[in-house]
């Protein structure tokens, strides 16, 4: 089981690789440009992205393309006001209306991928044709690339963010098309429960133990395991002290998470064991209510793991 950080920019690398990390599992790209009037040019990113590359040597980064919108509004895409920007004009849907700014991330990804271990992931995906679209794009990149004679990694990994319900419970046909999940549950969750993740009147709704999220994670770790792939977690849950006993024993392979977390983290998963959570996770499914998997962790997970 790996534990990786997630961030924002490269100098949060130096903490993941004091803490031991096993690299990052979530490049926020986004952040390069939250705070700027224009979006960062193929170079800018490459630099970026080779720097980040070569700091983390052959420990993975996955680099997430262009997660704009929603709680992100980027002053340089001059976004219109929205009625409901969390499912609104964000994330993969703008890149797939612009395309021009997908592919100088996409070039500029591809041609950091020579420098290190990157692998790439999109976000907001919610059916698979978008993710088609999003291959396609990167296949005809690489080929202007080879014909430019710039060198890339021909086989860079590409991932989707598992964020949406429709992907999760459609997870199994999404699997057979990628090389990695990665489990977005800030976004899951306020889809599932329907609350938006940032209106502080209905904080009190989003809830990582309600049954119906943890079903929902364990089906796409499942499934993502019966097609051979890995799964990973870039949501805040990932750092959950409670759910990360409940995260391991249902199978997930990624915890990525704030860096500042990763020693504490690692050291708790370095005492558990698989064998006695996996066998309780079936019970921990029946449960009707989040109290009672709440109290459920508490008294037979927690209190009996060490
Ligand atoms: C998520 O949705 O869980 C996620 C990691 O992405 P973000 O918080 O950037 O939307
Ligand atoms: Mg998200």
């Amino acid at each position: 089981v790996h534990v990786s950080g997630n961030i924002g920019s490269s100098q949060e690398i130096d903490k993941i690789l004091l803490s031991n990390g096993d690299g990052v599992g979530l490049f926020r790209t986004e952040f390069l440009c939250m705070d700027k009037d224009s979006l960062p040019t193929e170079e800018e990113q490459f630099i970026i992205y080779k720097h980040a590359a070569e700091m983390l040597k052959d420990k993975p980064l996955i680099i997430r393309t262009l997660d704009a919108g929603g709680d992100k509004e980027l002053r340089s895409l001059r976004q219109q006001k929205e009625e409901n920007p969390a499912i609104g004009y964000r994330g993969i849907r703008i890149c797939i209306d612009r395309v021009e700014v997908f592919k100088a991330q996409i070039r500029a990804i591809l041609r950091a991928s020579s420098f290190g271990n990157i692998k790439m992931m999109f976000p907001m995906i919610s059916n698979l044709n978008q993710l088609r679209y999003c291959k396609k794009v990167v296949e005809d990149v690489k080929n202007e690339l080879i014909n430019e004679s710039v060198e890339f990694n021909h086989n860079i990994e590409i991932g989707i963010m598992v964020e949406i319900p429709a992907v999760a419970i459609n997870s199994k046909s999404f699997a057979k098309e990628v090389d990695f999940f990665s489990i977005g549950t800030n976004d899951l969750i306020q889809f599932t429960l329907a609350v938006d993740r940032c209106n502080e009147n209905i904080a009190h709704l989003y809830n990582q133990y309600d049954p119906a999220v943890l079903k929902l994670i364990k089906f796409v770790i499942d499934n993502g395991h019966s097609e051979g792939i890995p799964v990973n977690m870039c949501g805040e849950i990932a750092g959950d002290k409670k759910l990360i006993p409940v995260l391991y024993g249902m199978g997930l392979d990624e915890f990525s998470i704030n860096p500042g977390n990763i020693m504490e983290t690692k050291y708790l998963i370095s005492k558990l064991s698989k064998e006695y959570i996996t066998e309780r996770i079936d019970n921990l499914l029946k449960l009707d209510t989040s109290e009672e998997v709440e109290n459920y962790i508490d008294t037979h997970i927690i209190n009996n793991l060490f």
